[in-house]
């Protein structure tokens, strides 16, 4: 069965679905890296855990999955609602999803890939490799990760549903996956076509639209130059009017920048490019 009729019959065009899930509040100081460096007062700051969906009249693609409800709890992580009952109230069946993308690995990214059991995985070959090496147990990258996804991961490459990507790579019409590092290793951004313009997809190469409007990096790195180096490559992309959109990882402001979705997903989801009429 293909996911919900849309109006939406070009087939490299989508609606895109920014999706909440979660949301903790921390401190500026845990959130930038080296915060002491701007001299400014530390203070609470939110931050919100999103997935993403695509979808148009031919296709439905996942980007991340969220993290697994014993993923979150253990690092006391609130979920405003369960990724199964938000695919449901978006009418999108699990089991029928054309491609899941994984931005990268951590917790909060690729929890719940069983509840894709058909869907090809998308994912950084460099990702993977990463979370499979020895590096993956030190305490820095260990708190990240969940040993329970990447044996998922494990299990989806023995059934032949991985697709490993180096570099950039078109996935779909209209959608290309990115590959960045920084963040991760294999940290990756997906553009998308809209009717409403290029969505960026940031993940977490841009955690809040400050680090970039301020050159601040998050806390979590594993390459800073490459960090700093997603940065300028994201910045080319808005400037140029490559992307027109640019949508956070984490900020909890990303809803209120788009068109929100009202009904059962009010204040959890807004969309970009949605069918009209
Ligand atoms: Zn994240």
């Amino acid at each position: 069965m293909p996911n919900p009729p849309m109006s939406n019959d070009d087939v490299s065009t989508y609606e895109v679905v920014i999706v909440k899930y979660g949301t903790r509040t921390t401190r500026r100081s845990d959130v930038f890296l080296n915060y002491h460096l701007y001299h400014e007062p530390d203070g609470p700051m939110g931050m919100d855990y999103f997935f993403w969906v695509l979808r148009n009249g031919f296709r439905t693609i996942v980007v991340d999955t969220g993290f697994s409800p014993e993923g979150g709890a253990s690092r006391g992580r609130t979920q405003v609602a369960s990724v199964p009952s938000l695919l449901g109230a978006l009418d999108i069946d699990p089991g029928a999803v054309t491609t899941v993308v994984l931005t990268h690995a951590h917790y909060d990214h690729a929890g719940n890939l069983g509840l894709f059991p058909q869907s090809p995985v998308v994912v950084a070959e460099r990702e993977v490799e990463f979370w499979e090496s020895r590096y993956a147990e030190r305490t820095l990258f260990r708190h990240s990760m969940d040993v329970d996804n990447i044996e998922q991961l494990r299990k989806i490459r023995a059934e032949g549903r991985l697709e490993l990507i180096c570099g950039s790579s078109v996935v779909a019409p209209g959608v290309e996956v990115i590959e960045v590092g920084g963040h991760t290793p294999g940290q990756c951004l997906v553009k998308v076509d809209t009717p409403d313009g290029p969505v960026l997809l940031a993940s977490d190469a841009i955690h809040y639209y400050e680090e970039l409007e301020r050159d601040m990096l998050f806390s979590s790195v594993a390459d800073l130059v490459a960090m700093y180096r997603a940065f300028d490559t994201v910045k080319t992309m808005v400037d140029t009017g490559e992307v027109q959109h640019l949508v956070s990882g984490h900020d909890p402001g990303t809803l209120e920048r788009f068109a929100p979705i009202t009904g059962d997903l009010r204040r959890l989801a807004s969309t970009i490019g949605a069918p009209r009429g």
